[in-house]
């Protein structure tokens, strides 16, 4: 059933449309004989791991551990993400001695290509396994100009937002940042991406599964990686974080990065908000308003995207853009700055067993005419490759949950007479 070849894992059918429970456990047992056959499991090893250092920390890496000069680390992070080499053999600048120091020490180990499948509109997306029992997913959108890699910074999510794919499975632990910066290494290899001269990996958004922002560390470490010249060379701006609303943390990324800023908003009144995204309650619209008014002023000319759902009779009506609209334009005011807030209008993407639909293309239209009238730069996110569930909200890893509600949910799904075994 399953092959090891390279660090990828073939399994035909690893995919959030497993065919029942027993192919399931089958292919979890056989994941983690995998990893185990490998040697590489994530806890398995007492080396250091050099995707999880960026510059900085690989520089006193070879400092302080390996006794050598810093520049040796610029060699070496130019070996592992501009040329995807893994063997410390292969890097053929290195001398011998430096080299065996490595080996003792240091390991380059991504993670494992479970499971990798192409959407017929050029979307791709990987089942990442992170450990024996966790996997993570991450896809590339390409676009016009651009290639669009979209990355997972937990397993699972803590956060319960009502529409989310990712909260239905609940949530296990948070992603290193070698776990992290391995999305992309694992993207980039494949796509042939060659940093400063053929890129084809353009953009950045820490918007697959979970709340970057609940795992502040290391996905600013990863994202410093991705922003480095010696790592993918990416421009701040075409770095993006999107948050639920963690307050504290926004202002927080405000003084340690310069990365762009998006918000899942999907509603612009707290009644309606706490009910979609519960960590509303916590940290109301105003609260969150005032932290993205801070993170802007910080940074002259940036501006904040608001991600809006749009989801058929809940918050798609005239009432809800009026709304939207208000608060767009008071966010402008209080910046002082025309189009600080762009609205990114997200057409629901249904999952087995949501209670929510997809807004139909009249309403959409009329949704987004509304706030084009109220002078609110407003732009509808195309969907792209929901024929390999990969669509925005739809991303689902392996999560050994640590919560109850992926056994919550599948109780639903039950009592709906849906089979899924997810
Ligand atoms: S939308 Fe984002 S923050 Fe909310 S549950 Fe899903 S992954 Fe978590």
């Amino acid at each position: 059933m399953t092959t090891t070849r390279d660090n990828t894992i073939d399994i035909a059918v690893l995919d959030g449309s497993f065919a029942d429970e027993a192919t399931q456990a089958a292919v979890r047992v056989s994941n983690q004989l995998a990893f185990q056959a490998a040697g590489k499991t994530a806890s398995g090893s007492d080396k250091t791991n050099l995707f999880d250092l960026d510059r900085v920390s690989l520089e006193n890496f070879f400092e302080e551990k390996l006794g050598e000069k810093r520049f040796r680390a610029h060699q070496v992070m130019k070996w592992i993400h501009h040329r995807y080499v893994t063997d410390f053999n292969d890097m053929t600048d290195l001398g011998k001695v430096l080299r065996a120091k490595l080996e003792l020490h240091a390991e380059v180990r991504a993670p494992m290509v479970i499971f990798d499948k192409a959407s017929s509109d050029g979307t791709h997306k990987w089942l990442l396994g992170m450990d024996p029992k966790n996997a993570i997913e991450a896809v590339f959108i390409p676009d016009k100009g651009r290639g669009t890699l979209c990355v997972s910074s937990q397993v699972g999510c803590a956060l319960n937002c009502q529409f989310c794919s990712t909260a239905t499975q609940g949530f296990n632990r948070n992603l290193s940042t070698a776990e992290i910066i391995g999305q992309v290494w694992v993207a980039a290899r494949h796509l042939g991406n060659v940093p400063h001269q053929q890129r084809k990996l353009t953009n950045v958004v820490m918007m697959g599964m979970g709340e970057p922002l609940m795992n502040f560390d290391n996905v600013v470490r990863a994202m410093s990686i991705m922003r480095d010249d010696l790592g993918y060379g990416l421009a701040n701006k075409r770095v993006t974080l999107s948050t639920a609303g963690m307050v504290p943390m926004i202002d927080r990324l405000g003084e340690e990065s310069d990365v762009s800023l998006a918000v899942s908003l999907h509603a612009a009144s707290d009644e309606l908000r706490t009910e979609l995204v519960p960590l509303n309650k916590k940290y109301p619209i105003a609260e969150l308003m005032a932290a993205c008014q801070r993170y802007v002023q910080r940074k002259p000319r940036s501006s904040i995207t608001f991600e809006y759902t749009l989801m058929k009779g809940v918050n798609d009506q005239p009432v809800h853009a009026r709304q939207l609209a208000r608060l767009m334009r008071q966010f402008d005011n209080a910046v002082q700055m025309k189009d600080a807030g762009k609205v990114n209008l997200i057409p629901f993407n249904p999952f087995p067993g949501t209670r929510f639909e997809r807004s139909t293309e009249e309403d959409i239209r009329a949704f987004q005419k509304l706030l084009l009238d109220s002078h609110v730069l407003t732009m509808v996110r195309r969907t792209r490759g929901d024929d390999i569930d990969a669509a925005c909200g739809q991303l689902k890893g392996q999560v050994m949950d640590r919560t109850r509600r992926q056994a919550d949910f599948r109780k639903t799904l039950q009592s709906q007479g849906i089979d899924d075994a997810a």
